[in-house]
């Protein structure tokens, strides 16, 4: 029976969580398959705002574009002088200050102003640093002609105001060897990207380079950046952080492609992420509700198949209850019919019928009480009633029973008496079933004590039965007063009983508002305590557990 329940409930689980992991499978791969969409419409992302990006990139770098002319530097003087640059035979220095400071001096044969050529040669002859000065304000004057790499040499690295340019210039100048035609992107500080142009240099700074990819970068989408692959090998798939989502060719000089690197993958799977959080969260939802579920039905099939199995054995202990005494009783009945017996043996029969015949009437009174009581039929008769009469009249209809197995059967009453209000059949009922149990159980020669007293609070009355039976483990003290429940097992079990006397007896003490509670020390014996309120506040129908 209990394999079979077992199997039931082995079977439930499985049908609750085979499902639940099925929807917890395709959860998680709902989840993926958000994941991979959210992927493939940021890749269409990344592809539309590609172009967009790339094409205001090229006008952004085309307009940063900026340009030097770029002169030939200018002699040595004494070395090599081309004659057109004659005047650097000047030796006499009132004469070249002169010059320097003649704003009509024009330029040399070569293209170079006369006025700068004069400075440097003053610098020559061990200028001062008036003189370096002088040659500085003049070139920052004469830019547009003067921007050469011995000019800027001489007059060291200023970068204030117009200077500024000179000093981009002059670091575009200085890459100017490794630059072919085409322009090309240089790892340096100040220049970003450089190219010969006729007479000049064309160059894009350092610091417009980043204005622009910044503002070509405002047009990306929040997961994304900006990289710019300008050396053909060197692109952002390198890094272990970022995915290249998408790569364009910006048409510029030089090569240079534009890749959308995804910097936040975070971003693109945040709903993806919230959506599987949610799907978790519902499982984890369905699977406590299921667990508590099936612990829940487990319970009551549990109990249901107890129930069913002690009313089984109700059925069997009730018919046999009956057909003992049914039987003994007809034997004697044919024997007296008979006139078989003699005096002294009739006597003792009739006496034998009679106790019979009462203990089938207890039998039957309880399982017809028993059955009103659970379908909630029972009338309760209260009355103010005599305790002490009642008890005394209770115990002496049970003393043929106790003379049975020479048990000493004791009562104990107040001497003031008890009154109170109850069902008097009840109690009476409650009290048979108490010292049948306390007679059945107890051994031959044992003494049963019943003791009425008033109760630990007031105006209450308490009924003590006490045996010196097996007693009653303490496990058990509960389980005893359900119905049907019996100690042991059927084999084990030597004593005979229907289960129902002791939930019988609750019923009474409940709809007395009172309770009823077993003490059973460890060396054996129970005690069985029956409380109640001697006004009970109403009389109501209680049903047994
Ligand atoms: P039963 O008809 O079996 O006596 P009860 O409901 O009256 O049914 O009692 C339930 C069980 O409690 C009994 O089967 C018995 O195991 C135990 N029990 C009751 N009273 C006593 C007692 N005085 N001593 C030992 N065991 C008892």
């Amino acid at each position: 029976m209990k394999t079979r329940a077992g199997h039931s409930l082995r079977w439930l689980s499985l049908a609750v969580f085979i499902p639940l992991l099925l929807l917890g499978t395709l959860g998680w791969m709902g989840t993926r398959a958000q994941v991979r969409a959210a992927w493939a419409s940021a890749r269409e992302e990344a592809k539309v705002s590609a172009l967009a990006v790339s094409a205001s990139l090229e006008r952004e770098l085309v307009s940063a574009v900026e340009s030097a002319p770029l002169f030939p530097d200018p002699p040595v003087p004494n070395e090599n002088v081309p004659p057109e640059d004659d005047i650097l035979d000047l030796t006499d220095p009132i004469a070249l200050r002169a010059l320097r400071e003649d704003p009509q001096a024009g330029f040399s044969a070569s293209g170079l102003p006369r006025r700068v050529l004069a400075g440097l040669r003053l610098l020559q002859y061990g200028g001062d640093a008036l003189d370096k000065e002088r040659l500085k304000s003049l070139a920052i004057g004469e830019a547009a002609s003067v921007l050469t790499p011995r000019v800027l040499a001489e007059t060291g690295g200023d970068s204030d105001g117009a200077w500024n340019r000179g000093e981009k210039a002059r670091a575009a100048f200085r890459h100017l060897t490794e630059v072919t035609p085409e322009g090309r992107w240089i790892d340096d500080p100040a220049v970003a990207w450089l190219a010969p142009a006729d007479g000049a240099v064309r160059f894009i700074g350092r610091e417009s380079f980043s204005q622009s990819l910044s503002r070509a970068g405002a047009m990306l989408p929040e997961w994304a950046a900006l990289h710019l692959s300008t050396d053909g090998r060197t692109t952002a798939g390198d890094r272990t952080d970022a995915e290249v989502m998408e790569t364009v060719p910006v048409d510029f000089p030089g090569e240079v492609r534009l890749e959308i690197i995804a910097v936040k993958p975070e971003l693109i799977e945040a709903a993806a992420r919230q959506q599987a959080r949610w799907t978790l969260a519902l499982l984890a939802c369905a699977v406590v509700v299921s667990g508590g579920a099936l612990v829940l039905i487990h319970r009551a099939v549990e109990r249901e198949r107890r129930l069913s199995a002690m009313k089984s054995d109700f059925v069997a202990s009730v018919s046999h209850e009956l057909r003992a005494p049914v039987a003994s009783i007809r034997l004697m009945a044919d024997a007296l019919v008979a006139g078989k017996v003699d005096g002294g043996t009739a006597r003792d029969f009739h006496g034998l019928i009679s106790r019979e015949g009462a203990r089938l009437s207890t039998l039957i009174e309880n399982v017809l009480d028993f059955a009103r009581i659970e379908q909630g039929r029972k009338q309760w008769h209260f009355e103010d009633s005599n305790l002490v009469e009642l008890v005394v009249e209770t115990v002496s209809l049970m003393e043929p029973l106790a003379a049975e197995k020479a048990i000493v059967l004791t009562t104990t009453l107040p001497d003031a008496g008890v009154d109170a209000t109850v069902d008097p059949v009840a109690i009476q009922q409650a009290l048979v079933n108490l010292l049948d149990n306390a007679l059945k159980f107890s051994p031959a020669g044992s003494r049963v004590a019943v003791e009425l007293a008033a109760g630990d609070v007031d105006s209450t009355w308490e009924l003590r039965v006490t045996d010196e039976g097996p007693g009653i483990p303490v496990a058990e003290h509960q389980r005893i007063f359900e119905k049907f429940y019996r100690i042991g097992s059927e084999l084990r079990r030597e004593t005979q009983g229907t289960g129902i006397g002791l939930s019988l007896v609750k019923a009474i003490a409940d709809a007395h508002g009172g309770n009823v509670r077993v003490f059973s020390p460890n060396e054996g014996g129970s005690r069985f305590i029956f409380s109640a309120p001697c006004s009970p506040a109403s009389a109501t129908h209680h049903d047994i557990s």
